[in-house]
């Protein structure tokens, strides 16, 4: 099965083509192009919804083409002959930018005659997991899977799942591909939107996270206690605005040369990194999960990386922690075709529509 996939939820415009096959359950990735209107958004400090989705209508066309037109065709057939249904995201997003993508799967199925399947983002960003079956797209399996007969063995449920992206940073437990229970979230502030606010009032570029985390490589993580707000909680739940609170009062306190620059990133992000380890393990320990899967934006952080696999081999849990590779962390339509292929259902084009406030049922 050929899957076009659009995905226009903020500020990425992607498509991609991914081929999966029922019966070995691994999607390839045959293409993937994704335009961004980062560098703009750079220079406002953030991102305006009405340029993103501006942005968005300039890039849908090429993406999509770049993609159809870099797999093989068969005798000459008509492009859309090799495809056999299209993803898209519907939410949660930008309004503006969803309904570009939405509009142009819906103008495609129409006349192409295939059918569509919606994919919500978020579980979009879990599915970059289960992409496999091309070393150049694969996902890495956690190096503590030494102990287990089978270390490329598939993802085995109950999974534990944290989602760590700009908007959202929630805690879930896979049970499997239908039945994905929402554990706990952020009352307040999503992590990558913490690493986001702190890197602008550090003066580094937009966006922050990956900034922060080129600071932080220079920096002492000790040298401020920043609060772990709900580290103890009995919850799944997290806070980070308060992290914003108290960084701006250490930045405040002093004239900020490039030694506290890098002194505040590194202890931010041991402050962030700790939290979300912390809980999504007392997930894992309290549901029993056979893996512990990280998603998003924030889980490019190789620091967030580095400590998960110390402390899961600290603790001497033997759960394998699966992590997609970096570029797909961020937004991308390979893990919406993923997604499409493991969870969707066909829906005739009539009945889609955008849902910005999409979250899990
Ligand atoms: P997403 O919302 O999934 O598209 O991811 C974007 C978010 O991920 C932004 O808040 C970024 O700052 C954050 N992010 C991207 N790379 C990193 C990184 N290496 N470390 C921390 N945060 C990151
Ligand atoms: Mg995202």
């Amino acid at each position: 099965m050929k899957i076009l996939a659009i995905e226009t939820s903020c500020d990425e415009t992607s498509a991609a083509i991914i081929e999966a096959k029922k019966d070995d359950l691994k999607v390839k990735i045959l293409a993937n192009f994704t335009a961004s209107s980062l560098s703009l958004h750079a220079k406002t400090g953030g991102i305006i919804p009405e340029t993103a989705a501006r942005e968005q209508i300039k890039y849908i066309l090429p993406v999509i083409e770049k993609a159809l037109n870099s797999i093989p065709r068969i005798n000459n057939q008509n492009i859309e002959e090799s495809i056999d249904a299209i993803a898209v995201t519907i939410g949660p997003g930008l309004i503006g930018s969803l309904l570009v993508g939405v509009k142009t799967a819906k103008t495609l199925s129409y006349v192409w005659n295939k059918p569509i399947i919606q994919v919500n983002h978020l579980i979009g960003h879990i599915y970059a997991n289960f992409i496999r079956g091309n070393s150049k797209f694969e996902t890495r399996n956690s190096k503590l899977n030494t102990k287990r007969s089978k270390p490329d063995t598939d993802i085995e449920f109950p999974a534990t799942v944290l989602i760590v992206s700009g908007g959202h940073t929630d805690l879930l437990l896979m049970k499997n591909h239908e039945k994905i229970i929402w554990l706990g979230g952020t009352r307040d502030d999503a992590a990558g939107e913490a690493f986001d606010k702190i890197g602008r009032i550090l003066n580094l570029p937009y966006p922050g996270g990956p900034n922060i985390e080129i600071a932080a490589l220079k920096g002492n993580e000790n040298a401020i206690n920043f609060p772990r707000p709900l580290i103890k909680s009995d919850d799944f739940d997290f806070s980070f605005s308060g992290l914003k609170t108290a960084a701006l009062r250490e930045i405040q306190k002093r004239k900020l040369n490039v030694k506290d620059v890098e002194d505040i990133s590194a202890s931010v992000q041991k402050a962030i990194v700790d939290v979300l380890i912390k809980k999504t393990l007392k997930a894992a320990q309290k549901y029993n999960t056979k893996s512990i899967l990280l998603a998003g934006g924030v889980a490019a952080n190789q620091k967030l990386r580095d400590q998960f696999e110390s402390e899961i081999r600290n603790l001497k849990l033997e759960i394998p922690l699966f992590v997609p590779q970096k570029w797909l962390c961020t937004d991308n339509a390979a893990m919406i075709g993923a997604a499409a292929f493991f969870t969707g259902k066909k829906t005739p084009w009539r009945k889609i529509a955008t849902n910005p406030e999409l979250y899990f049922n």
